[in-house]
Parts: structure tokens; C-alpha cells; sequence
């Protein structure tokens, strides 16, 4: 069975509570029809700013984003949204946490025909989660495996929108991938083209240059995508971002995945291929350096991305 989170308190329309109120009807359209999107988002502890949540008005705005693809009302602004999610980490008194918030049809009657202009539910859940690939993963790099699940087709599910409807696919990829004796999935897009783990998106570097899978590989852009391709060209490196073929993932020198949840894990081999030496390649120890920087405050927060609760 999945690990339970908890934590005293949980942020549900508006309200604070306690963790075990927030309930929902077994008739939830989301429970239904996964009519539902969300976000994941950390908070870090830093000795130089308290704790602080990391991307805070990026997540934000795509979970508002998600809902615009699926023409759903949040019935809170961005504002409010970003409020809600420092309310809930500093309620529980947090010091680093992993933050869920989800907008979701509630118990508004079976059927797809959803009237335009219904409310959403909203909820944002704070609590303690750590590597989410193992500790272990994120020094020595994880095993992964090529799934024979593809990701959802241009024009059929959206992925670029971060709705609960997804994450079946996600689950047939990592389902797969445990059951060959791998950490996590890798999955091709309906081309056969690499597109981006279960709940990661993915960087293959060869001869110093690296490479990243593009928006119209069938992945959900990453924010965390975005925090390395930042840190990766403030560094000097080349980043591009372009279709790979799924060999490159066998010739790679480095191979790294990352997500909110994964933050930057490397990745030592593929499909039982050792990726270069099979352990952490250097570019990936920097990038992972610099990543988790933000947070030591070794690394300058150049583009205001820690967002202090206090
Ligand atoms: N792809 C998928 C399918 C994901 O679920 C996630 C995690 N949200 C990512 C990529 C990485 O996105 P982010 O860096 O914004 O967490």
C-alpha cells in the first residue's frame, strides 16, 4: 500500500482544519471521471530565509492553467492561491514539506456534462516527504527501464495540463517499471521518441551537451525542468531542447531526471545499460549542486524563486 501522508492541518475551501475532516462524498465526480488538477510543489528549509516554498507563483499558475484547458472555475486567484499554500506549511509548522494543492469537481452529480461555471473544490495538503526516488538515488542514480506504455498521444489527453486523469498513465509506466526490478519508468511518446519518466521529465547529456525532450514529446513541462535548464546555461552549458531517439538513451554519458518530487536524480542505468560509468555523471553533479544550493544558500537566488512563509 501507498505510504499515508499526514499532518495536523489541511487547507479545504477556504478553511483551515483538522487533517481527518477534510472528506469528500463517495460521488465525486473527480472519483468518477478524474475531473481533477493539481500540483506538487516543496518547501525547503534555508538557513538564510526560514522556510520557503520553492516556484510558488509558477505552480500556482499552471494549476490555474490546467483548470483553463478543462474550462474549470478555482474559485480563487492566484493570489489567494499562493496565500493558502504559506498558510498551510506555516500551520502545521512545517520546516520543509511537500505541498498538494487540488481543484477538483465534488459531489455535482453524475455525468460528463459539467455546467460551465461550476465550482471547483479546492484543497492544499502540507506534509513531510522526502526523496521521493530514495536518498540513495540521489547520490548513486537510479535504475531505469524503457516502458512498453506510451504516453498519451498528441490530442487526445492533454499533458501539458497537470490533471488527475494522467496519472493512470503514469501509473501503468512505473507499474511496469517496478515490476522489472527498476526505480522508475521511462516512457516513448506515440512516435517512438523519448518522452519523459512516470513523474519526471528527463535530460540526456552526451560530449557535454545536453539535451532535454521537448513540450511536444507528450510531457508535462516542469518546473523543475525549467530550474535546470536555468541553472544549467547560467553555468555555460548548452541546453537543447529537441526529440531523442531512444538509443541515445543506451550512449548516453549522463542521464538525469527531475521533478518536483524527484527533484534532480541521476540516472545509472537503462534498461540494465549502464548510462556512462553507471553512477552520477559530473554535469549532473554540478546541476544537482546548484539545485540544491538554492535551498543551502550556496547558490545565488538569482530569479526570486524561494518565496519565505513568513
Ligand atoms: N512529468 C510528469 C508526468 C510529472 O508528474 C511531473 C511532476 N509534476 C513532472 C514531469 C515534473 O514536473 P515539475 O518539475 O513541475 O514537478
Amino acid at each position: 500500500m501507498a505510504k499515508k501522508k499526514t499532518a495536523e492541518l489541511i487547507w479545504f475551501n477556504g478553511e483551515i482544519m483538522p487533517w481527518q475532516n477534510a472528506t469528500v462524498h463517495v460521488m465525486t465526480h473527480a472519483i468518477h471521471y478524474g475531473s481533477s488538477v493539481f500540483e506538487g510543489v516543496r518547501a525547503y528549509h534555508t538557513p538564510h530565509k526560514g522556510t520557503c516554498v520553492f516556484r510558488l507563483q509558477e505552480h500556482s499558475q499552471r494549476l490555474l492553467d490546467s483548470a483553463k484547458i478543462y474550462r474549470m472555475t478555482i474559485p480563487y486567484s492566484l493570489e489567494e492561491i499562493n496565500q493558502a499554500t504559506l498558510d498551510i506549511v506555516k500551520a502545521n509548522k512545517l520546516k520543509s514539506a511537500y505541498i498538494r494543492p487540488i481543484a477538483f469537481y465534488g459531489d455535482i452529480g453524475m455525468g460528463l456534462q459539467v455546467p460551465f461555471g461550476t465550482e471547483t473544490e479546492l484543497v492544499i495538503a502540507a506534509f513531510e516527504w522526502g526523496a521521493y526516488l530514495g536518498e540513495e538515488g540521489l547520490k548513486n542514480g537510479v535504475d531505469a527501464g524503457v516502458s512498453s506504455w506510451n504516453r498519451l498521444a498528441a490530442n487526445t489527453m492533454p499533458t501539458g495540463a497537470k490533471a488527475g486523469g494522467n496519472y493512470l498513465s503514469s501509473q501503468l509506466i512505473s507499474m511496469e517499471a517496478r515490476r522489472h526490478g527498476y526505480v522508475e519508468g521511462i516512457a516513448l511518446d506515440r512516435n517512438g521518441l523519448v518522452s519523459e519518466g512516470a513523474g519526471e521529465n528527463l535530460f540526456v547529456i552526451r560530449n557535454g551537451i545536453v539535451m532535454t525532450t521537448p513540450v511536444t514529446a507528450a510531457i508535462l513541462p516542469g518546473i523543475t525542468r525549467d530550474t535546470v535548464i536555468t541553472l544549467l546555461k547560467d553555468m555555460g552549458y548548452e541546453v537543447r531542447e529537441q526529440n531523442i531517439p531512444r538509443e541515445a538513451l543506451y550512449l548516453a554519458d549522463e542521464i538525469l531526471m527531475c521533478g518536483t518530487a524527484a527533484e534532480v536524480t541521476p540516472v545509472r542505468s537503462v534498461d540494465g545499460i549502464p548510462v556512462g560509468n553507471g553512477g552520477r555523471g559530473p554535469i549532473t553533479e554540478k546541476v544537482q549542486n546548484a539545485f540544491f544550493g538554492l535551498f543551502s544558500g550556496e547558490t545565488e537566488d538569482k530569479w526570486g524563486w524561494l518565496t519565505p512563509i513568513e
